[in-house]
């Protein structure tokens, strides 16, 4: 039985869907007004997992993630760069789907963009006014009123005294209550603006998931996910909004990602320690970084550090020597293997990845240890351990290829060097055939012989 934490009960829950084997998941996606950072990638990477297990466990899910593309900071930085808004989100979009596509992540089969649901926005703020819930106090702006909902501060733990003590309330609004949140703000020169009953304006961040939510998944649904950030306000307020309008419950099961480091600090700009996911794929395989964004639980906190990175270079590369070498053409994936049950136990439990990564390498080592003995049992379990490193995103590349990536020496020149030891060898001259070896080795090539003959990879 699948168990899933949830944040909302603080426990981890056995896991069934509303509608039988359909599950429906939203994600919350990008503010797109720049490069995607390593902090994103790690709880996009963390939701594909999650996406690929569903599946891989028989369940048929929709997934949907969305696009946030009217927001202050787009607004601003498309101002700076003297570009238009649609321009900049355009630009953004195209950017963040190639960086996703070259960390393996699959796409949601739905990506809805805020601005194209101004319209069911604007009807939620109607009801949400017409219930009590949210009042429009004649300066343009519509505010929800926090007190009204019972359940504030559900999902984050969150009191509201204590908000009322540290909210700061800007000389424009005309709230009731400090922690009253924005639903539609009134326009100011040089924003994008939408006609409302209140007047020309914007909508507030959170109201864009609480309707996209029940446009794409319904009033309720099975999952939703996002950063830990989020969990304050962004998620608290989507609550507060969907289940006093809808007058149901929103979300079953509540996710979060946990926070990204960089050497045990805080990723910041200003701290010069900030990295875009294409700066990250300039350094190492786009199998690597995955590999070491699912090395840590999904929740825990992790750091981003070049060791780090390498570790997880070396791990992935024993992965891929157990691959290599054999030839798995038409070798059949072997059912029910213990292995396979193994893996399927630990990520079963709230999607255990660094256990997961620990039953492969212990499918490894028994690879390792009949692989001359029994080829055919080795290429059979090399089939299934492409599979399971399938679900998790990885060992999808051609190994020899992968195990000679990210070399800058000579193909030519270590194919020469390999073909004269053949020589030596053949002549008897061993001490010839060592010293190649070494200076290959001095070079970080190592060579590994084999009844096939010899082949190379670079040492990382
Ligand atoms: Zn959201």
């Amino acid at each position: 039985m699948l168990q899933i934490y949830n944040t909302l009960t603080r426990k981890k829950e056995s896991f069934t869907p509303m509608d039988g084997n359909h599950v429906r998941m939203y994600v919350c996606g990008m503010t797109v007004y720049d490069f995607c950072h390593i902090g994103h990638a790690r709880t996009v990477t963390a939701f594909d997992v999650v996406a690929r297990y569903l599946r891989a466990r028989g369940y048929h899910l929709t997934y949907v993630r969305n696009i946030t593309d009217v927001d202050d900071k787009i607004i601003h930085r498309a101002l700076e760069n003297g570009e238009s808004i649609d321009a900049l989100t355009d630009r953004m979009i195209v950017a963040m789907r190639e960086d996703f596509h070259r960390l393996g992540n699959i796409d949601p089969d739905e990506e809805p963009r805020a601005t194209a649901y101004i319209d069911g926005m604007i009807t939620m703020i109607e009801t949400l006014i017409a219930k009590g819930y949210a009042y429009a106090p004649g300066n343009g702006d519509v505010y929800y009123r926090v007190r009204k909902f019972d359940g504030y501060g559900k999902l984050s733990g969150k009191v509201l005294d204590e908000l009322e003590a540290g909210a700061r309330v800007e000389v424009d609004e005309q709230k009731e209550y400090p922690p009253d949140f924005v639903l539609w703000k009134s326009v100011k020169p040089e924003e994008p603006s939408w006609e409302s009953p209140w007047g020309d304006g914007r909508p507030g961040w959170h109201i864009e998931c609480s309707v996209m939510g029940k446009c794409c998944l319904g009033e309720t649904f099975d999952i939703h996910g996002g950063g830990s950030d989020l969990t304050f306000p962004h998620h608290e307020n989507e609550i507060a909004q969907s289940e006093a309008a809808n007058g149901v419950l929103f979300v079953n099961t509540w996710m979060h990602s946990g926070a990204i480091r960089v050497d045990n600090v805080k990723m910041s700009k200003s701290l010069g320690n900030f990295f875009t996911i294409r700066e990250v794929l300039e350094l190492y395989n786009h199998e690597v970084v995955r590999y070491f964004l699912i090395s840590s639980h999904y929740r825990s906190p992790m750091s981003y550090s070049e060791n780090s990175l390498k570790e997880a270079g070396v791990r992935l590369k024993r992965l891929y020597t157990a691959l290599n070498d054999l030839d798995l053409e038409g070798v059949a994936v072997p059912e029910g293997h213990l292995f396979e049950q193994r893996f399927f136990t630990v990520m079963d439990d709230d999607f255990n990845t660094p256990e997961a990564l620990a039953v492969l390498f212990e499918l490894v080592r028994e690879l390792n240890r009949i692989r001359s003995d029994d080829v055919a049992k080795a290429c059979s379990l090399a089939v299934l351990l492409r599979k399971l490193g399938g679900v998790l995103g990885i060992l999808q590349e051609d190994p020899s290829t992968f195990l000679k990536s990210g070399s800058d020496v000579d193909e030519e020149w270590i194919r020469t060097m390999i073909d004269q030891r053949e020589l030596a060898k053949r002549d008897r001259n061993f001490s010839e055939a060592d010293r190649i070896r070494d200076e290959l080795a001095s070079q970080g090539v190592i060579l590994e012989d084999s009844r096939k003959g010899t082949t190379w990879h670079i040492q990382r």
